[in-house]
């Protein structure tokens, strides 16, 4: 059975020692955010995922959520562990305490999210939807549904889901057909199906809030004339709470390859009733905010299961023996050396650790950044912020889930044949990553938002606010000898990712083909690049410590400059590979006919 720990020293070393969380206790509406503060939230975040949601990872998985007539049961302990994460207050735990939020910062919403999606990833998508369709009420909805949805929803009681998907529309959301006709108190009527809608009926909570993509019938065609409304399961009544049924139902789950614990949904919205959110014709505006905050989750998705897959190739590597070590006998009182000798097993090991911490400070990173949009008090330091969010999103969410997927996999394979038996568990880690890569928008379709939106936005503004402090803290920290072996492949690879830049600019201009073709690996080389920020960032912070006596802390703070070799040598070459792919173009792609294949 996997075991899992909240990697609370780390993330400690992330907040306080690289990223100085502190400085967000400056900002005004969060004076209450001290470090102090933060890490005892930490600590009961820690124990609700490894006590409460962890022990119920593996049974959700087997057991799966039950379909009978409409109504959708999650798996045995679920409601259960609900109820504790609703006792607990944790859906608000960063929302705006107008709404009854704690209004702590997003940053350490982010780490929380990386705990449930280590503990358990099907249960944290349940809260995980509703919290993208809080932000989305908050942003767009009017004053009027504002007050009568969000306190609900952030007191867990009612839960929300993103309704984009049809049959025949996934990616291309503007071949939708679900009708949206207004009624004439000011309401509107909602018919279509919806298909893969993520905790679409469950019995965790006592009424469920859709967030429908719908076209109104004077919609102009495509993408342009697509709305979003809320669709209530019950509509509330005069005391707002749950009452008449609405005409939302749940046809049917879907048997698939992971994320068992979580229901996906087809959902069949006849005559429904629902309300305008934000403007006509402008939903996929309103629903961005919705993707953008799910995109980042999903991103932690895929950091949550590498590092719990991580954990456990670690324990395995260490107790299981096999053979000897090439270098000479190193257990001599076992009948053979546990496979952590291994220089093959080290490999994906050391991979596995470098991705995950290299991950969770640029996740942290870009949740620290959020805070600054929301409340910092100069406009210009919001806009730098908001830039940099927007531009590392599709990083997030595509490079974090690939590596989850291969950290997992990886990890599996630790176990060799045991990794392939369910009971051992780490077969549900390689499928629950899977999906990662796939929804909030394929990680190809990541890609080409980088490349084709985010790269040409505002001439090029938003790749300024990545690329002139990373400069600037190459050539600061090139002043320092001790550096030098980290900095210098790190330079490389961010010249790699500059020249990538103009050539995927220059080349997609003409031809857009060729900015497609680049897409997957410009984004992969700025993965890498991102990621090997931060190793540097944490070398610095680790040899300063050592140097001025780590206090206990030693082998911590040497693990983290050996993980940091490990990223530069091994893993940060990759960006070679890549740069020379990328430069040959679309051309090897393209010219065979399509019935040629
Ligand atoms: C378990 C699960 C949960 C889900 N949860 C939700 C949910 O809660 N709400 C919701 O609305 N949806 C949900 N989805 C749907 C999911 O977001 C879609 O499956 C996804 O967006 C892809 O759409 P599609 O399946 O129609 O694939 P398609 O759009 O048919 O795409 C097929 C392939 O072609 C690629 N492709 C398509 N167009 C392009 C292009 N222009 N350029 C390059 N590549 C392209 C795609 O990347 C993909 O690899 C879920 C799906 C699953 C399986």
């Amino acid at each position: 059975m996997p075991v899992y720990k909240a990697p609370l020293e780390d993330i400690s070393f992330v907040l306080n020692d690289v990223l100085n969380a502190e400085q967000l206790s400056k900002l005004p509406g969060f004076e209450d955010a001290t470090p102090d503060l933060i890490s005892s939230v930490l600590e009961e975040a820690a124990k609700l995922c490894e006590n409460v949601l962890q022990p119920l990872n593996r049974s959700g998985h087997e057991e799966g959520c039950h379909y009978e007539n409409g109504v959708v049961r999650t798996p045995k302990g679920f409601k259960e562990a609900y109820e504790t994460y609703r006792e607990g207050g944790w859906q608000g735990l960063a929302f705006d305490p107008d709404y009854g939020g704690q209004g702590l910062p997003h940053t350490v919403g982010f780490v929380l999210e990386e705990l449930m999606c280590s503990s358990n990833m099907a249960f944290a998508m349940y809260p995980g939807l509703t919290h993208g369709a809080m932000n989305a009420i908050r942003a767009h909805a009017s004053d009027e549904l504002k007050a009568q949805y969000l306190p609900k929803m952030v007191s867990s009681e009612w839960s929300g889901t993103m309704c984009l998907t049809e049959p025949h529309c996934g990616t291309d959301l503007g071949l939708m057909k679900t009708k949206a006709v207004p009624s004439d108190d000011g309401s509107y009527r909602i018919t279509g199906t919806k298909i893969f809608i993520s905790a679409g009926e469950h019995d965790l909570t006592s009424n469920i809030i859709h967030l429908v993509l719908a076209k109104l019938p004077d919609a102009p065609p495509g993408i342009k004339g697509i709305s979003l409304f809320l669709v209530p399961k019950f509509l509330p009544n005069e005391n707002n709470e749950p009452g008449v049924r609405n005409g939302v139902m749940c046809g049917s789950i879907e048997h698939k390859m992971g994320i068992m614990a979580n229901a996906t949904c087809v959902m069949n919205f006849d005559d429904a009733k629902g309300w305008l959110v934000g403007e006509p014709h402008k939903g996929m505006r309103a629903m961005f905010t919705m993707m953008n905050s799910a995109r980042l989750g999903v991103g932690m998705q895929g950091l949550g299961v590498a590092a719990v897959a991580y954990q456990n190739a670690v324990a395995y590597a260490k107790d299981r023996i096999q053979g000897r070590s090439l270098s000479g006998v190193k257990a001599p009182d076992k009948a053979a050396d546990p496979i952590i000798v291994h220089p093959d097993v080290r490999k994906n090991l050391m991979q596995a650790k470098a991705f995950t911490e290299g991950a969770r400070a640029l996740g942290y990173w870009v949740g620290m950044m959020i805070d600054l949009v929301e409340k910092h008090p100069d406009p210009v330091v919001r806009q730098e912020a908001d830039d940099f969010v927007a531009l590392l999103t599709p990083v997030v969410k595509a490079y974090f889930t690939d590596m989850g997927y291969e950290v997992a996999t990886n990890s599996q394979q630790m176990y060799g044949g045991h990794g392939y038996i369910r009971e051992w568990g780490m077969e549900q880690f390689v499928r629950d990553a899977r999906i990662a890569m796939i929804y909030e928008g394929a990680n190809g379709i990541q890609a080409l938002d980088l490349v084709g939106r985010k790269l040409p936005q505002n001439l090029g503004r938003l790749l300024r606010r990545f690329f002139h402090p990373m400069q600037a803290e190459l050539e600061q920290s090139q002043e320092n000898p001790a550096l030098l072996e980290f900095v210098i492949p790190v330079a490389k690879a961010f010249g790699k990712l500059q020249q990538a830049t103009a050539v995927v600019a220059q080349k997609g201009m003409a031809r857009p083909d060729e900015a497609g073709a680049a897409s997957t690996d410009y984004l992969r080389i700025f993965g890498l690049v991102a990621v090997g920020w931060m190793w540097l960032k944490m070398v610095k912070v680790a040899q300063a410590k050592l140097a001025e006596g780590a206090d206990g802390k030693e082998s911590f703070y040497d693990a983290k400059i050996k993980t940091a070799r490990f990223f530069v040598e091994k893993m940060l070459p990759e960006v070679d590979f890549r740069f020379k792919s990328l430069m040959s173009g679309a051309k090897s792609m393209m010219e065979m006919d399509a019935d040629q294949f």
